[in-house]
């Protein structure tokens, strides 16, 4: 089975949590206490990102920029990218984050071209639209859905490898064939007994594949 390798990307593709980095930077003076009601659970993930980026007045270009200054990608990602594109497999950013920062990082380090899933954004006068085109039919009132996109893979017959970090991995991540897992992610699949490898940068990543192409040793 081809492997197809997806990955998270706040705190997993990339080092940081870009969008907090970005709220901490630009957002206005609310933007903790609508964290707090988020954390608190009167507040879904898709409404805490909507209000917070919503009130940010800094544009499109200045955020760029300072993600381009300030955040980098965890060793060894670009790496996997180009093995996966030598060996014709798949390779995604699967993340409820959003497009122009994502984008902003994988263009600085050189690879643009790796598919991302996850909220467009358009900026408008009064602020920005959100588009969420991974959905669950019907629901679009819950954002999009990382669990969706593995499930895709999958009936395409794909071997899903997931990497990922936090609470919305989770979903995803017991559909995948194998997870790589750190931070709460890796907490929660203990809990659950959903079977993990923890993993340092995608080096851990790129021997796995390697090794599940049966290409070790050479
Ligand atoms: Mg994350």
């Amino acid at each position: 089975m081809v492997p197809a390798i997806l990955t998270d990307f706040d705190d997993t593709a990339a080092v940081q949590n870009v969008a907090e980095m970005l709220l901490h930077q630009f957002g206005d003076d609310t933007w903790q206490d609508v964290r707090e009601r988020f954390r608190a659970g009167e507040l879904t993930l898709k409404d805490y990102q909507e209000i917070t980026f919503n009130n940010i007045r800094a544009d499109q270009d200045t955020m760029r920029a300072f993600v381009q200054e300030n955040a980098s990608l965890r060793p060894r990602f670009t790496e996997l990218w180009e093995f996966c594109q030598e060996i014709n497999s798949p390779m995604a950013v699967v993340s409820l984050g959003l497009d122009f920062y994502i984008r902003a990082l994988l263009e600085k380090e050189g690879a643009p071209d790796v598919p991302v899933y996850c909220v467009n954004t358009r900026f408008v006068a009064d602020g920005i639209n959100y588009y969420y085109h991974h959905a669950y039919p019907g629901q679009p009132e819950r954002g999009n859905s990382k669990g969706l996109v593995v499930d895709r893979y999958r009936q395409l017959g794909y071997r899903v490898i997931y990497v990922g970090d936090g609470r919305s991995d989770f979903e995803a991540a017991e559909r995948a064939d194998t997870v790589f897992a750190h931070s709460f992610l890796a907490q929660e699949c203990q809990r659950q007994q959903v079977p993990y490898r923890p993993f340092i940068d995608f080096g851990d990543v790129l021997e796995t594949t390697k090794e599940l192409l049966g290409l070790t040793g050479t």
